[in-house]
């Protein structure tokens, strides 16, 4: 909305002297006063903006002035009604009918009694006093006065919500204003033009109520019945509404426990939901190792069955290995055993040999015997003949050739002696051998 402006002052001949904007010539030389503070107004017609008043510049006055557009407003609507002569006024009181009347004469801002009206008009011959209310409405006090003195007077209401866009109060704005707004009776003469027209209208409408009534009684006692009945059923609605009330507060009592337990339980139901999720992750990462485990214990597995399989073949394979150099011992035991068997065997037969050779021997020894007799019978014999020397040869060839014997004897029991003993040790070697084979054959 524009900024509002001053189109309304006091002319220069004084109170009830209004002027418009448009009634005066531009500048200080106007001569108009400011209708609030009464400070001199220039009027400003220049091009540019709308023309308007302002007060003159340099005047302390116009620091207390609360001027406002209701101030402009109130002083158009009083500017019109002087200049038009005329007035809308309602007849009756009851649902009144609006009259245009023409007003004999104007006056403005007169003291009336202890008052000063806004507008003193004469209009059919009465005195009809006007107020013109834009803030400001005629308190209890005035209107007894006014009731008191027997006066008529009108109050004009203008509703400021009017006030036109661009803040401009113009008289055409002002007339329609006038036109639309509401008015009523302050006071009425009785006996007067207005008070009798008012008190016709009103008899005419009451009468026509009146008719109106008898007409719809009928009705209005039947409504009456029907209320009655209505205000039992509403009575006792009344009472269910109230049992209702309890029961419905009963209710949301427990619809609010309800509430309270279902958010309690949305709020486990979200922890749970949440350790869900927990046992659930910690589950995967178990599954996770889990499986890893799984993997890594099956690895294992094939590393430590590849591991046995190796060493049992490796085992195996000693074994075989071990088998075939035992059994190659034991052929080479079994080889030895024939060699000392068929040594021993040797040495038997050559046992037998120098036992039949000794036998021989002694045999020979025996006949060596008979023949030392028979030497010693020829040596008697021959003891003449054959000298002591001969004798001595004889004895020591027989000396060597006993040792000579004896010795070869000897020999040859040492010789059985060793082939007994390599026997045993043989026969010794091959019953170890043959448990050691036992044992591996088990
Ligand atoms: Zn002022």
């Amino acid at each position: 909305m524009h900024q509002p402006l001053m189109t309304t002052a006091i002319g220069p001949l004084g109170n009830n002297h209004i002027v418009t904007i448009k009634d005066v010539q531009s500048g200080l030389g106007c001569n108009c006063s400011c209708a609030d503070c009464g400070t001199p107004l220039v009027a400003k017609k220049g091009e540019k903006k709308a023309h308007h008043f302002a007060h003159a510049p340099n005047i302390e006055t116009a620091q207390n002035c609360e001027w406002s557009p209701e101030t402009d407003i109130h002083l158009m609507a009083k500017y019109i009604i002087a200049k038009d002569k005329k007035v809308l006024l309602p007849i009756g009181t009851i649902e009144p009918i609006l009259r245009w009347f023409e007003l004999d004469s104007v006056v403005l801002e007169t003291r009336e009694g202890t008052r000063i009206p806004d507008v003193i008009a004469i209009c059919e011959g009465e005195k009809l006093l006007i107020e013109i209310a834009v803030t400001h409405y005629c308190d209890k006090q005035k209107i007894s006065e006014l009731k008191a003195q027997k006066l008529n007077c009108i109050e004009i209401a203008i509703d400021t919500y009017l006030l036109p866009e661009d803040g401009l109060v113009t008289e055409d704005w002002a007339r329609n204003v006038l036109e639309d707004a509401s008015s009523k009776w302050l006071s009425l003469f009785c006996s007067g033009v207005f008070g009798v027209l008012c008190h016709r209208a009103d008899a005419e409408k009451l009468m026509a109520i009146k008719s109106e009534y008898i007409g719809i009684k009928p009705s209005i006692d039947s409504l009456r019945i029907q209320k009655r009945e209505l205000s039992a059923h509403v009575f006792q609605i009344e009472k269910k509404i109230e049992t209702l009330s309890s029961e419905s507060a009963e209710i949301q009592q427990r619809n609010k426990n309800a509430r309270e337990k279902y958010h309690k339980l949305r709020a486990e139901i979200h922890a749970g939901q949440d350790v869900i999720n927990m046992i659930k992750n910690h589950s995967a990462v178990i599954d996770q190792k889990q499986q890893d485990a799984w993997r890594e214990l099956d690895h294992w597995k094939r590393n430590a069955l590849n591991e046995i399989n190796l060493k049992a073949e490796n085992e195996r394979a000693a074994i075989v290995r071990e088998r075939e150099a035992f059994s190659q011992e034991v052929a080479i035991a079994n080889h030895k055993m024939y060699e000392r068997e068929a040594k021993l065997r040797q040495a038997d037969s050559m046992l037998k040999e120098a036992e039949e050779k000794l036998s021989a021997a002694n045999l020979r020894g025996k006949e060596l015997d008979s023949r030392t007799t028979r030497i010693e019978a020829l040596e008697a014999e021959l003891e003449n003949t054959i000298s002591s020397r001969a004798n001595e040869v004889a004895q020591t060839r027989y000396n060597a050739l006993c040792y000579e014997k004896d010795s070869y004897l000897k020999r040859l029991l040492r010789q059985i002696d060793e082939a007994k003993k390599d026997g045993q040790e043989a026969k010794r070697k091959y019953s170890s051998f043959s448990y050691k084979a036992q044992k591996l054959k088990l």
